[in-house]
């Protein structure tokens, strides 16, 4: 189907072009277009009758170990089949042009380091990766009998992923780099993320209070929305492509 180019007010174009300090925010929107979910999709098949919410937390590994360890598992397998899509790609391109561009991340996937991406501040984790929950060992490889949550070979505690769930803290020096990032850029781009997890939601208001411009990219509207200076909404796979070709055609 034909859709129309997006318009790109000529001053973003040209304050881009200059070169300014530049964060992007981004949210499980911009992985979408990959084919995974975001945490507002409903949920398919097995899992359609848990909110990720009541998966992703420290109380529901206590209650349930196995069905929380399972529930990653299956995303684990979701991500290891999927590719960037375009909008991965622009922010990687924009990474070559902007000397300095930090991108900020709540996705666990990675992404945006498959695109190529380097300077990435990973704020919740990654889903790749397994760690010990008493001791902290990262694990490599692990025996699953299928039966019960894997176990530490360190010291026998039960292996969870190391993502960020809810109620938790955020890695700190990670979030220190993010925060300073925020108020450092004289440009801030909040793309695919409904703006409602903490503290990563705070950063575009922290960007925006140091007096930078905000831009957003969402399918929908978000609490930011009324905040930002430029709004597109539509696809970030589609707006970002766009948006690069337009920058530095
Ligand atoms: P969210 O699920 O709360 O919101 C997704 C946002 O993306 C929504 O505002 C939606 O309108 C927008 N969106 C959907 N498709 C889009 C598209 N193609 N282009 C542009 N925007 C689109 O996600 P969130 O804000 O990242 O926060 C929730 C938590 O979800 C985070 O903590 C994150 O760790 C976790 N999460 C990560 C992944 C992943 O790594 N891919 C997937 C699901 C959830
Ligand atoms: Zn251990």
């Amino acid at each position: 189907m034909y859709a129309d180019p997006v318009t790109f007010p000529a001053e973003l174009l040209t304050l881009l072009r200059g070169g300014p300090k530049l964060v992007a925010l981004t949210g499980a929107g911009v992985s979408q277009e990959s084919g995974l979910r975001t945490f507002r999709d409903a949920q398919a098949g097995l899992w359609a009758q848990y909110k990720p919410e009541d998966l992703a937390s420290p109380e529901a590994f206590r209650r349930d170990p196995k069905l929380v360890w399972d529930w990653y598992a299956w995303r684990r397998e979701a991500v290891k089949g999927v590719r960037p899509n375009p909008g991965h790609y622009a922010l990687a391109e924009i990474e070559k042009r902007i000397p300095e561009f930090t991108l900020i991340t709540q996705n666990v996937d990675g992404l945006h380091r498959m695109a190529g991406n380097l300077n990435v501040l990973e704020l919740h984790g990654n889903i790749q990766r397994v760690r010990c929950a008493d001791c902290h060992t990262f694990a490599e490889t692990w025996d699953d009998d299928g039966e019960s949550v894997p176990r530490c070979r360190e010291c026998g505690g039960l292996l969870r992923p190391d993502v960020v769930w809810f109620g938790e803290a955020l890695p700190r020096a990670q979030l220190e780099a993010a925060v300073e990032a925020a108020r450092a850029c004289q440009v801030f781009f909040s793309i695919g993320t409904s703006g409602v997890v903490q503290p990563a939601a705070s950063l575009a208001f922290a960007a925006h209070n140091r007096g930078a411009l905000i831009v957003e990219i969402n399918a929908e509207p978000t609490p930011l929305t009324s905040k930002a200076d430029y709004v597109f909404h539509g696809k970030s796979g589609e707006i970002l492509p766009e948006l690069v070709k337009a920058v530095w055609p």
